[in-house]
């Protein structure tokens, strides 16, 4: 593994590999690595001849001041994390695998950026109502880390499932040949999504966090009999209700932001389940447990 500062250093290393023909994967991270992060880079390793993996917490995608500084910072730990994986890919060479980790100057060394993206309905749901200009911001910087790293592929992971149409979206816009590679939710033994804001919920908050995946499995087995509001009313009430039939500590409870059942190509909500195209459809939930927002979906 390479790690990697400076943004010409990077452009230098790819312009090298590009002569050689050789494809690259790009893994975008926000960094706190973890294994749902090294499921990514581990197929990226596999599917491309070198892999760039991006660690850097991009100040203009947070809505939330709190949330920016609260977002854990382990470079040290995660560059070990990276190599790890990468004396696990069989064949490796060790210059194919690039951490590229750019301190926010070196990012924007213009200052804030001023572009903004408009990708229509497919950001006017779900996440993007509730935290404006996250997903331009995340355009903004997904976007330089194409220029930057000019992958062949580039790989993101289904827990943010609308981030994902968000960048199928971008890449009609900007028409760069890059493939999009939607990666499946890697989930702690007991189902629960990972996530780097896992690590904030206390104890018992973590023991009843599972919950929300096991809510969601039942409502896919629900959706061969049921009509879909009828799902979508039975995961909201389940999970805000909870704590009624399960008493809680420190009046520990879930309280579900949205769930909406979507088209998973549009992302627009369906009222039927033939209404879903040829991605079929998703469930797509937020919910606050012990002041901590978690995100999480479900194929139906
Ligand atoms: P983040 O560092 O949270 O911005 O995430 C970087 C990438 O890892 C995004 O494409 C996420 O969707 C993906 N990712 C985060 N958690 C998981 C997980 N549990 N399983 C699979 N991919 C994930």
């Amino acid at each position: 593994m390479i790690q990697i500062t400076k943004a010409n250093d990077l452009l230098a290393a790819v312009s090298k590999a590009k002569e050689q023909g050789l494809s690259i994967g790009l893994v975008p991270t926000m960094g706190a690595l973890h294994e749902g992060h090294l499921s990514l880079i581990g197929r990226a390793l596999q599917e491309n001849d070198m892999v760039v993996v991006s660690l850097f917490v991009n100040p203009i995608q947070f809505n939330n001041k709190e949330d920016l500084e609260k977002y854990p910072r382990t470079l040290e730990a995660d560059l070990e994390l990276i190599k790890d994986e990468e004396s696990r890919i069989k064949n490796q060479n060790t210059d194919r695998l690039i951490a590229f980790a750019p301190t926010v100057e070196e990012m924007y060394p213009e200052g804030q950026p001023t572009e903004v993206y408009h990708f229509g309905p497919v950001e006017e749901v779900m996440e993007g109502p509730r935290r404006p200009g996250h997903f331009s911001g995340v355009a903004v910087v997904v976007r330089r880390l194409f220029d930057l790293a000019q992958p062949t592929r580039a790989y993101f992971g289904e827990k943010d499932y609308q981030q994902i149409a968000i960048i199928r979206a971008l890449l009609d816009q900007i028409k760069y040949p890059i493939e999009l590679v939607p990666c499946p939710i890697v989930r702690a033994d007991d189902g629960l999504a990972l996530s780097s804001r896992n690590m904030r919920l206390s104890p018992e908050a973590r023991a009843i966090a599972p919950t929300i995946n096991a809510t969601l499995e039942q409502a896919a087995e629900m959706a061969d009999y049921e009509e879909v509001d009828d799902v979508k009313e039975w995961v909201l009430d389940t999970l805000s209700s909870f704590h009624e039939v399960n008493p809680q500590p420190n009046g520990l409870q879930f309280e579900p932001e949205y769930f909406e059942i979507v088209d998973a190509r549009t992302l627009q909500p369906i009222a039927e389940w033939s209404e879903a195209g040829d991605l079929g459809a998703v469930g797509c939930i937020a919910v606050w447990l012990d002041g901590v927002r978690l995100i999480d979906i479900v194929k139906f």
